[in-house]
């Protein structure tokens, strides 16, 4: 279970801004990409690794978009709920290991991926894609694993949170 339930979403898009009564709400969350290196280089755009709208589990912030009234906001970390890491989870840079290439066949092309914030809205039920402006080197991006193109992962964290390096295990997601 995220810190936002599909319920609340539910609740949240359906009653609308509770102020101005606006319908257009927006959503920043944590959301699972990747991209594409070349000998550690980014050689692609980002492109999303969440299936439909597993996105809800990493909702820490809607706001109204008419008149911007916060309608919900959680400053947990945003992947394990560790208490007020929201905050240093936005502003660190990625720590975790950036590929050159395949340690075990050598192939440089490799898929990376990492949690970025991004943004999305809602108008009644009809969500928007997600967008970020979130890039390898920005803080906020934060890897975990990485795949090659000819062999799979070949590497993938699991012993802390990629958010906030609290401790494994982590909770399940949706
Ligand atoms: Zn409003
Ligand atoms: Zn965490
Ligand atoms: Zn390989």
């Amino acid at each position: 279970m995220g810190l936002l339930t599909p319920e609340k979403l539910e609740q949240l898009v359906s009653t609308g801004c509770t102020k101005c009564r606006g319908k257009r709400l927006n959503f920043q969350m944590y959301v699972d990409a990747r991209l594409p290196l070349m000998e550690g280089e980014p050689v692609g755009r980002l492109t999303w690794a969440y299936d439909g709208e597993a996105f809800v589990d990493g909702v820490y912030c809607v706001e109204c978009a008419a008149c911007n009234a916060e309608l919900f906001s959680a400053d947990a970390c945003p992947r394990c709920h560790a208490d007020g890491a929201l905050e240093r989870v936005l502003e660190t840079d990625n720590t975790y290991d950036v590929p050159l290439s395949c340690p075990r066949c050598g192939h440089q092309e490799v898929s990376y991926f990492a949690m970025v914030p991004a943004t999305t809205s809602y108008e009644g039920k009809r969500a928007d894609k997600a967008r970020t402006d979130c890039a390898l080197l920005d803080p906020g991006f934060h890897g975990y694993k990485a795949s090659c193109k000819q062999c799979g992962v070949f590497a993938e964290l699991k012993d802390r949170c990629m958010l906030c390096d609290a401790p494994a295990p982590l909770r399940p997601r949706l």
